[in-house]
């Protein structure tokens, strides 16, 4: 059975009777659910989604999220994002840097179900940190860690290692996937707030 979500199609995926096709290889978060990881993310749930691109993981999200804030930095992949959600009036689009919260605080809800991060530059587990304020006590972190967008030189299970620690001083870690065979050297990781 494959992973779909009901909405407007938006990369090409292929499409029957509404539903559109979740592509694993395409998005991180689709690699984790088809891989079976236990994420807690459920229909409804509130989301802030830190580094949406133009629009092809989150717009699955929205397809089952309740309100869905997606933050990206980039304004070129942000113009496709507008389109994306021009279907989906839950979807939020925030031309705004996942480093500095504060610069949209006012505007994401707190309390939030669900983080999605999937940054891939370096410092991810500091952005997934500096964002912890934003998740409810029993809030969910899926994050993604690409090795190589902190450090091409070094071994990707290093990386990991480091990021981790970094996580544990405001996260609890449920679980840890590597992404392989839909994305190498990427792992992905499910985190609560430490109370
Ligand atoms: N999550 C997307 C998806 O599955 O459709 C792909 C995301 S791509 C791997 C990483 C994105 O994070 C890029 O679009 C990049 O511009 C964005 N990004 C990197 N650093 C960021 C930051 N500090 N704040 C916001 N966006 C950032």
């Amino acid at each position: 059975m494959a992973l779909a979500t009901r909405g407007e199609p938006v990369y090409g995926e292929p499409t029957a009777d509404g539903w559109r096709r979740w592509d694993p290889h395409r998005s991180k978060l689709g690699a984790m659910l088809e891989l079976g990881l236990d994420t807690g993310f459920e229909a409804g749930d509130g989301v802030l989604y830190l580094g949406a691109a133009s629009g092809t993981t989150v717009s699955h999200v929205a397809d089952v999220a309740g309100p869905t804030y997606a933050v990206e930095f980039a304004p070129r992949p942000v113009r496709d994002l507008l389109t994306v959600c021009e279907s989906r009036p839950n979807l939020f689009p925030l031309l705004a840097d996942a480093r500095q919260p504060a610069s949209y605080g006012h505007v994401v809800e707190a309390n939030l179900d669900v983080i999605v991060q999937d940054v891939a530059t370096t410092g991810q587990a500091t952005v997934a940190l500096e964002n912890a304020r934003f998740l409810a006590p029993d809030g969910r972190l899926l994050l993604s860690i690409k090795a190589r967008s902190e450090d091409v030189t070094r071994e990707p299970s290093a990386v990991f290692e480091e990021a981790l620690e970094t996580l544990e001083s405001s996260y609890e870690v449920l679980g840890t996937r590597k992404l392989d065979p839909f994305h190498e050297d990427h792992l992905a990781v499910v985190a609560t707030p430490r109370a």
